[in-house]
């Protein structure tokens, strides 16, 4: 067994986790306890991960929704490209063919020092290792008069369910001629080129059943990832229909009017048929009420272990933690899961562990045949990640590329998902 090094011990676990190794000196067969919390991509990347790997672990997954929807490719959904069912996962192989126990339920509470989560039914949980991949909230009072009932009226559809079904029911009642207008929210958000492919991928809806229709896009930024690609392809695809208006034009999104379904900006105000309004974003509530996340609104990380730098001995991964070069995306998410499960069975084990291996990959589509790509591998660096090697696509690429990249997408979203789920 690897013998740690005072230092080494601290930087990686932090001081409380010593209690928590020490059972499984005494008894040394006993399975330590693995609590994770969230089974969206970050969690039942790590759940599967750790539970299929050799380290004796039993592996908990809180998760309150029996069954994930994934946000990507939920916008070929809104698009009427793909059936909402075809997004929509379980955990009955995590739970039947990993061994995870996967609990329905709500983390409301972390105890560090008791290394116990309080959940809502009631029920207590311990644990010797708890990782947390909570995803997003949305910033309180960010645009005036954007509530939850605002939400209803006017979705955001940035966390895939019923959100995402009522904002495709609204383009699909929308009369022929109206305008649809989307808020793109300051970074960082979920997947920046995610607002874009959805203008692109709803104007080539428009185009199939409403031509006369419009989109509206109003940016709280100057400029937006992927820019010369999106703004080529909705020249030569949807020419007059998108318009792109950045925050120096308008003034940033103010407030929204629901009854007069209108969006109004420092200088104007936008009549919609249909506002898709995405707000600022930080990390889940959990990570929030449990001061995991900085003044930023995200959560600081060792980006070697993924340990909370707040709160030694809890780990994070996904959307919430603040990953340096990495986007929020579903692919970051499960390439940090990946490495911070590793990260646990070397600590459960007492084997030595190496410098993680990040990467993310994309499909973002233009059209329904047309997608650019990129790949991206990262490296921790002085405290942070940085970019190693990037490929991205080009505008001048063949169409032949872009076609061969769009149907790519559909062997990647199996793949990937199988990697999750199981
Ligand atoms: C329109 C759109 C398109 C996208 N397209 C792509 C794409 O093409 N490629 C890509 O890589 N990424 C894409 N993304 C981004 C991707 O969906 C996210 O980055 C990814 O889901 C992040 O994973 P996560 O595990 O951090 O969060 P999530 O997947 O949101 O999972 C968080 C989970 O935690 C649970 N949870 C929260 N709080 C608690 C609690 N207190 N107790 C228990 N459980 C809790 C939630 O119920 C949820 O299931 C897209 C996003 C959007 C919005």
């Amino acid at each position: 067994m690897k013998s740690w090094t005072r230092r080494e011990f601290g930087g990686l676990t932090g001081g409380a986790v010593l209690t928590a190794l020490r059972p499984r000196r005494a008894r040394s067969q006993a399975k330590a306890k693995v609590a994770v919390i969230g089974g969206g991509v970050g969690g039942a990347t790590v759940a599967r991960y750790l539970a299929s790997g050799t380290a004796p672990v039993e592996v908990t997954l809180v998760e309150p929704s029996g069954l994930y929807s994934t946000c990507f490719f939920s916008n070929l959904y809104l698009a009427g490209l793909r059936s909402f069912e075809s997004l929509t996962h379980g955990y009955e192989t995590l739970r039947r063919q990993y061994g995870i126990a996967v609990v329905h339920d709500s983390a409301e509470m972390i105890d560090p020092v008791a290394k116990i989560v309080g959940l809502s039914s009631g029920a207590k949980l311990s644990y010797d290792r708890v990782v947390l991949a909570p995803g997003i909230a949305f910033q309180d009072r960010a645009i005036d008069g954007y509530d939850a009932a605002a939400m209803e009226i006017m979705p955001h559809a940035w966390k895939a369910g019923a959100q995402t079904k009522l904002l495709r029911k609204q383009l699909q009642s929308m009369e022929d001629g109206g305008v649809f207008v989307l808020v793109v929210p300051p970074d960082p958000f979920r997947c920046p080129p995610a607002p874009y492919e959805r203008a692109s991928l709803v104007a080539s809806y428009f185009q199939r059943h409403k031509p006369r229709s419009k989109i509206l896009v109003l940016d709280a930024k100057s400029t937006f990832t992927g820019q010369d690609l999106f703004q080529d392809a909705w020249q030569r695809y949807y020419p007059g229909m998108i318009e792109w208006l950045p925050a120096e034009f308008t003034g940033g999104v103010k407030a929204v009017d629901v009854k007069a379904r209108s969006v109004i900006t420092a200088e104007e105000t936008f009549k919609a048929a249909v506002a898709n309004v995405i707000p600022a974003q930080k990390a889940g509530h959990l990570a929030q009420q449990m001061g995991l996340a900085d003044r930023s609104g995200w959560c600081p990380v060792d980006p070697v272990t993924f340990e909370s730098t707040l709160q030694p001995s809890i780990h994070l991964v996904g959307d919430a933690i603040i990953a340096g070069d990495m986007p929020k995306s579903a692919f970051s998410a499960n390439s940090q899961a990946k490495a911070c499960a590793f990260v646990l069975a070397s600590v459960l084990t007492g084997s030595s562990r190496s410098t993680p291996h990040l990467f993310n990959s994309c499909y973002t589509f233009l059209a329904p045949d047309d997608a650019w790509s990129n790949a991206i591998s990262y490296k921790p660096l002085a405290g942070t990640i940085r970019t190693a090697h990037a490929s991205i696509s080009k505008v001048d690429e063949s169409s032949e590329m872009r076609r061969r990249a769009a149907g790519e997408a559909e062997g990647w979203y199996d793949a990937f998902t199988r990697d999750v789920f199981g």
